[in-house]
């Protein structure tokens, strides 16, 4: 199974990916994950990306395409992947087409995840990880307990750095001009299936599940 995961930051890429990584066994790859890892590592290219992920700009498509050609070339992505955050512009879908058909091995699918505006702003600004577990929470969704778990516990609810209302916006401003225009792209291909990302998360998953069929 090889899947790209479409849709605006908060829209549950993440959350879903990581659902179906474990059900299925096949990698979540996120982009926006491995560059956090190279920020946090004190990198050169994180140092690099640090300012435009702040920004809530894209990093470059050239570094983009090398991450991924790296990724896909380790073994447990034989078995297929959830690309998640990739491509993010026609640039990068192109170059993602071409290393597939290099490979041998072509995407099956392309999953739109579809959520409104007024959710999605709630959704990021309330986004949290515990900082004891790695959770992901949301001060506006979460159950009380859940957050009460991880503070009670000594832990902190802390927001990522480009979950701010100014970089939000600009996130999804990128979003709307540089990375919608590949549902169009993927429908040409007849790949877009479109997943109704508004509900629970286990309602999400079950929908998710059904468009993969
Ligand atoms: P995400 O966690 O997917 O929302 O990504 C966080 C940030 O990482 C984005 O706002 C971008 O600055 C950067 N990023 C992640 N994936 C890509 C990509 N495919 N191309 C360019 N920049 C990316």
């Amino acid at each position: 199974m090889r899947i790209v995961l479409l849709g605006a930051p908060g829209s549950g890429k993440g959350t879903q990916a990581k659902k179906l990584m474990a059900e299925r066994n096949i990698p979540q790859i996120s982009t926006g994950d491995m560059l956090r890892e190279a920020v946090e590592s004190g990198s050169s290219m994180g140092r690099q990306a640090k300012a435009i992920m702040d920004a809530g700009n894209l990093v470059s498509d050239h570094v983009m395409i090398g991450i991924i050609r790296d990724r896909l070339a380790e073994p447990d992505a034989e078995q297929g992947f959830i690309l998640d955050g990739f491509p993010r512009n026609e640039k990068q879908a192109n170059d993602l087409d071409a290393l597939l058909n290099e490979l041998g091995m072509p995407l099956d699918t392309a999953i739109l995840m579809d959520i409104d505006f007024d959710i999605l702003m709630k959704r990021l600004t309330g986004r949290r990880t515990c900082s004891l577990t790695g959770k992901l929470l949301n001060i506006y969704f979460s159950p009380q307990e859940a957050l009460d778990e991880c503070t009670s516990a000594g832990g902190e609810l802390v927001q990522r750095e480009d979950d701010n209302e100014e970089t939000i916006g600009n996130r999804l401003n990128v979003y709307r001009g540089k990375t919608e225009p590949l549902v169009a792209l993927y429908r040409g291909q007849d790949k877009i299936r479109k997943v109704d990302a508004d509900g629970t998360i286990d309602e999400v998953y079950g929908r998710f599940l059904e468009a993969l069929k």
